[in-house]
């Protein structure tokens, strides 16, 4: 339970619906600002403005996934106004107070640490990374149906990349009846991509494993896609980019070449924005009534 807590929340997209409605049902205190279209009125959760008094009063602050831009707004599709933070609001925030957010831009992490503010950004965790791969998963599969004409069934597929998203990615492929081929650079990754029963490649081959691609989906954020990798793709070829921008793959060249390629980025909130957000309000929840343990223990 967050019984005794004060959860600020500012702004985000659907996604917030979801954590809100678990901090209310977990009893915490919730004040909501940059929600002033939200049509369904949240029963136990207050709408206010920004200001210090409720700044001074919060927690736990809840920013959207993206947390805030290079200036410190807030987006919110709640609210046809911006929500900016400054300064004087870092100024007033209580040192026991944590602010939550996906992936913090730099703003957000020099404000943070100038005050001495906790920040922790979700996204990176495994447990998250590992839950959002599945949604990613079937967005990624979405976008390949609708930009081919062929089945994944019997399909020849390369993923890069065997982190969280490259495992779930070539693991659905596979069980879809496609014949994947994993790029890796580790060798205990390589290792378990046969233990997989998929066919691994050392990355440094790529070149060597395009000639007759179908599908190419990128989960590297980093250049692997180059254009003497595209040159050697057929021109039916589609690849899809999942890595955070600008991706892992030269879209000028391929776009020159002719090959279909898309940066598919936030495909979790795109294709199953609640399911995402109960992704987020399970995890945060968690990490609040730790913070809350954490101080009980330490008072
Ligand atoms: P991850 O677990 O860190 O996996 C990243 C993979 O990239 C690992 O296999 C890693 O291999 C490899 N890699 C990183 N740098 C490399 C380099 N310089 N050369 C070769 N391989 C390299 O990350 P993830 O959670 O799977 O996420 C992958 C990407 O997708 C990230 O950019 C993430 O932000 C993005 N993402 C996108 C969506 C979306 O909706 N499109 C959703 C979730 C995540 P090593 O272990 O060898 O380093």
């Amino acid at each position: 339970m967050l019984t005794g807590i004060h959860a600020t929340f500012i702004g985000g997209d659907a996604r917030q619906l979801e954590v809100i409605k678990k901090f209310i049902e977990l009893d915490a205190s919730v004040t909501l600002i940059g929600f002033d279209n939200l049509e369904s009125n949240f029963i136990g959760a207050t709408k206010k403005e920004l200001s210090l008094d409720v700044l001074q009063e919060t927690d736990a602050l809840i920013l959207p996934i993206v947390g805030t831009d290079d200036e410190g707004v807030v987006e919110s599709i709640f609210c046809s106004k911006p929500v900016q933070l400054t300064d004087k609001h870092f100024e007033v925030m209580n040192k026991n107070m944590v602010i939550y957010t996906g992936m913090a831009k730099p703003f957000l992490r020099d404000h943070s640490q100038a005050y001495q503010l906790q920040l922790v950004e979700i996204l990176d965790r495994d447990d998250v990374a590992i839950y959002n791969s599945i949604p990613t998963v079937e967005g990624a599969l979405m976008m390949a149906i609708q930009n081919t004409d062929i089945t994944i069934h019997g399909s020849t597929c390369i993923v890069l990349g065997l982190g969280r998203v490259g495992i779930s990615m070539a693991r659905a492929l596979h069980a879809l009846g496609a014949h994947v081929r994993v790029g890796a650079r580790k060798p205990e990754h390589l290792a378990r991509i046969y233990e997989m029963g998929l066919s691994p490649f050392e990355l440094d081959d790529l070149a060597e494993q395009v000639d007759d691609v179908d599908i190419v989906y990128n989960t590297i954020p980093k250049m692997v896609v180059t254009p003497q990798i595209i040159a050697r793709m057929p021109h039916h070829t589609l690849i899809i980019d999942l890595a955070s921008k600008p991706g892992g793959v030269d879209f000028r060249y391929a776009e020159k070449r002719g090959i279909k390629a898309l940066l598919a980025p936030g495909l979790p909130g795109i294709v199953a924005p609640k399911t995402a957000g109960q992704i987020i309000a399970k995890t945060l929840s968690r990490l609040v009534s730790e913070q809350m343990a954490d101080r009980e223990g330490s008072s």
